[in-house]
């Protein structure tokens, strides 16, 4: 797949990843709201029933217990009886005493009402001898009156309702009401309503009746109006889905960049396709100029001409293990590309850095083994640095490795003496061939007398154990001086020569060495190898 298909593929799943979350909650809101709306509107029926029956139900109780008394007239203490009655009786806005007809005699207010007209007339369920009605005083004000016979006589009790005060003006959470509620006799004629007015086609709405009265209410709220209500909600739902969205589109579409943004997987595709290289730097003879081999130093040469210096692969080739195959096949590389010149000069060494990690097992005795046999470079042309910065995990292990490589000829240097914490007596229980100064003594030279001493006794030291002595690090003429008044005759530095690509350090032997064999006089050739070290270093 190409990193172009992969990348839509990404986005597609990316889409349906973060629009399956995003579609559940709308949905789940979509029925909160729903829900929501619904609970709202039945609870405002119930709540306007529940006051219905309440009202009504006062009323009656209050006729039952005039009639009781034996109230049945106008007369002035049946007039008091309907006052204090009225007094103790919320809601009620008046008690008065009806003709057979219907017409009203008077009320607790006075003896001259004015005119009542009924718009309908309804029973009470369970009560034969009570009646109610709607009916209407002046122009517009609406009143259920409930009516009674009274015990004695033909006269009739009866109590008025302001139709208002039976639809409730507030909603449970004591708002104003958001829903419509709209309040029918049981023939259908219009009683009362509150709240604002809903479409009929887009609304939720919610029937109750009063089993005892007969009086429905019917509430009603438009759904988008409702919503509103929730917007808030909503709002919150659209901002929480559109973040998780965004969140799961950058893990999706960030996801196949990850695999190359793995350093080790990287460095294995690397090494795969060959972009380890080896570089090499000129050890030199500063007695007599001659280059007597080289340090092979890894470089990762990237397909962008980009050359990388090893500080910034090798720690995590070390840790995670690939720098056994990367040192594998650097040694393949310097056996190709320098066989041949290797070869017609005997004297040449060269010399590979290890990691600690070589000595734990032999199995770097038979990697060398292998892949220089059969080829034209011999087993004592190859030198292997073990570092002292790096602590060997078995020193007894490491002995044995190192025994065995020096058993195929192969010489053994320490690298970076000085600079380790391992310490002399270390260095002298692995009975190595070579040691290499670090460039910390090489550059305190200049000016610390400490670090000849040192020098002097590593000297002395490296003679007695009949080891060889390279100084690394060399970067001035003063200093080449210095090291060979000391009796130190190889050295490395920039002053000869940085780490070279093969193909130039190929032209600065032949340059300097054209023939093979040993060559006697070195002094012109050495000042040949620094010109064209510059050179090198400056391309
Ligand atoms: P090292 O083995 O101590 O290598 C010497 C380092 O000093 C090299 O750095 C070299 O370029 C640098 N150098 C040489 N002459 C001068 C000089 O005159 N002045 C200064 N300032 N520096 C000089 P490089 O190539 O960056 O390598 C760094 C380290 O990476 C090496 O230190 C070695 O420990 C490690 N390394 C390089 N190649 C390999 C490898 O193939 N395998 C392993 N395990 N480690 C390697
Ligand atoms: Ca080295
Ligand atoms: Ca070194």
């Amino acid at each position: 797949m190409s990193a172009r298909t992969k990348k839509i593929v990404a986005i597609v799943a990316g889409m349906l990843i973060a629009g399956v979350p995003m579609a559940t909650l709308n949905y789940w809101l979509d029925g909160f709201v729903e829900r929501q709306g619904q609970n709202e509107i039945d609870s405002a029926a119930r709540r306007t029933i529940a006051l219905v029956d309440y009202r009504v139900g006062l009323a009656v109780t209050a006729l039952d217990d005039l009639a009781a008394r034996g109230v049945a007239s106008c007369r002035a203490d049946h007039l008091d009886a309907l006052r204090n009655a009225n007094f103790s009786t919320g809601a009620i806005k008046e008690f008065s005493i009806l003709a057979p007809n219907g017409r009203t005699l008077c009320s607790d207010l006075g003896t001259h009402p004015g005119e009542r007209v009924v718009l309908a007339t309804q029973g009470i369920t369970a009560r034969p001898d009570a009646v109610l009605e709607l009916i209407r005083i002046g122009e517009t004000s609406k009143f259920i009156r409930v009516r009674r016979a009274a015990l004695t006589g033909e006269n009739i009790l009866a109590a008025v309702i302001p139709a208002d005060l039976l639809v409730p003006r507030t909603n449970s959470r004591g708002g104003l009401m958001s829903v419509h509620a709209r309040m029918v006799m049981r023939n259908g004629t219009f009683v009362s309503d509150v709240g604002p007015v809903s479409d009929t086609d887009s609304r939720l709405s919610s029937t109750r009746t009063s089993d005892l009265y007969g009086m429905t209410v019917e509430t009603s709220v438009r759904r988008v109006a409702f919503a509103t209500d929730y917007q808030d909600l909503q709002t919150l739902g659209f901002f929480f889905t559109g973040f998780l969205a965004v969140a799961l589109f950058a893990v999706v579409i960030l996801f196949p960049k990850r695999e190359p943004d793995n350093p080790v997987a990287e460095l294995e595709r690397a090494l795969e396709a060959g972009e380890f290289v080896p570089y090499y730097q000129p050890v030199v003879d500063i007695t007599n100029g001659r280059v007597r081999g080289a340090e092979v130093l890894m470089r990762w040469r990237k397909p962008d001409g980009t050359v990388l210096a090893p500080a910034s692969f090798i720690p995590l080739a070390e840790s995670s293990g690939l720098i056994l195959d990367m040192t594998r096949a650097l040694m393949r590389s310097v056996r190709d590309e320098m066989g041949a010149a290797v070869a017609e000069r005997p004297f040449l060494r060269i010399g590979f850095n290890l990691a600690a990690r070589h000595f734990m097992n032999e199995e770097i005795v038979s990697d060398v083994r292998e892949i220089f046999e059969g080829s034209p470079v011999r087993l004592s042309q190859i030198v292997l640095e073990v570092t002292e910065r790096q602590s060997l995990d078995s020193l007894t292990s490491a002995r044995r490795v190192i025994a065995a490589l020096q058993g195929l000829g192969i010489k053994v240097a320490i690298d970076d003496i000085g600079a380790g914490h391992a310490g002399l007596s270390y260095m002298l229980k692995l009975g190595v061939d070579i040691i290499k100064i670090d460039k910390m003594f090489i550059d305190a030279l200049d000016h610390e007398n400490s670090s000849m001493t040192i020098i002097e006794t590593l000297v002395d030291l490296a003679r007695n154990m009949r080891m060889d002595i390279v100084a690394e690090g060399v970067e001035n003429f003063e200093q080449v001086v210095a090291l060979r008044e000391r009796g130190i005759r190889s050295a490395q530095g920039y002053v000869f020569a940085p780490p070279l690509p093969g193909a130039s350090f190929l032209e600065l032997l032949a340059a300097i060495d054209p023939q093979s064999g040993p060559v006697s006089s070195g002094v012109d050739r050495s000042g040949g190898l620094i010109a064209l070290g510059a050179r090198a270093s400056a391309a």
